[in-house]
């Protein structure tokens, strides 16, 4: 098997959005993470953008690890088509396996689920848990409500900006996983202790 090159966390919507631009943007991610070597970690599931960019990484070659808990397994919700797919018995057990597993993290647009997988990573990196790279894609200005809120918080003296900075964002695919993607360590992180 060919050595993979790093891993990429992947969180975003069961659902597909209204703007076809965010399915495209999910495809690009999951073709560019198997062109340049890497590994898509996900949540597993078979809907919305988490299904295109599974399918789009596997259409191009790559690895797929969907970590998916019994309840949505139950539920039908899986992709089947994962290259490895851990099912899991709880949501803390999932993230914890998905954070263990990846080498960077990328929110795409999604719901109330990736915004909790977005900020949970986000508190543990400001907390020194750990020392992986955060992205936030603000697709079709997507996220722009968000970090104009994040700009309000600074402002309002309840978030610095280096912890500000933990998180890069852009608006396309493309501008945004060579940064996430480059600064990667090549190690692999221990496992983390977390809850
Ligand atoms: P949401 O953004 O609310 O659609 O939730 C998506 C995020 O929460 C994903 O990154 C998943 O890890 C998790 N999630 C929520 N719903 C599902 C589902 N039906 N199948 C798999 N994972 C899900």
């Amino acid at each position: 098997m060919t050595q993979v090159k790093f891993s990429l966390c992947v969180y975003c919507g069961s659902r597909p959005g209204t703007d076809p631009a965010f399915a495209q943007a999910a495809a690009e991610v999951g073709h560019w993470i198997a062109k340049n070597g890497g590994q898509l970690v996900y949540g597993g599931g078979r809907g919305g953008l988490m299904g295109v960019v599974a399918d789009a990484t596997l259409r191009a070659g790559g690895r797929v690890v969907g970590v998916i808990p019994t309840s949505l397994v139950e539920r039908e919700l899986a992709h089947r088509g994962c290259t490895e797919l851990h099912i899991v018995e709880t949501m803390h057990e999932r993230k914890r396996l998905m954070a263990e597993r990846a080498d960077a993290f990328l929110a795409l647009p999604g719901g109330i689920g990736t915004f909790e997988e977005l900020f949970e990573v986000w508190t543990w990196r400001q907390l020194g848990y750990h020392d992986k790279p955060i992205g936030i894609l603000n697709c079709r200005g997507y996220y722009q409500g968000l970090l104009d809120f994040l700009n309000a918080s600074v402002q309002h003296g309840f978030l610095n900006e280096a912890q500000q900075n933990l998180v890069v964002s852009a608006e396309t695919a493309l501008d945004l996983l060579p940064i996430l993607c480059r600064s990667v360590p090549s190690h692999i992180a221990p496992p983390l202790n977390l809850i």
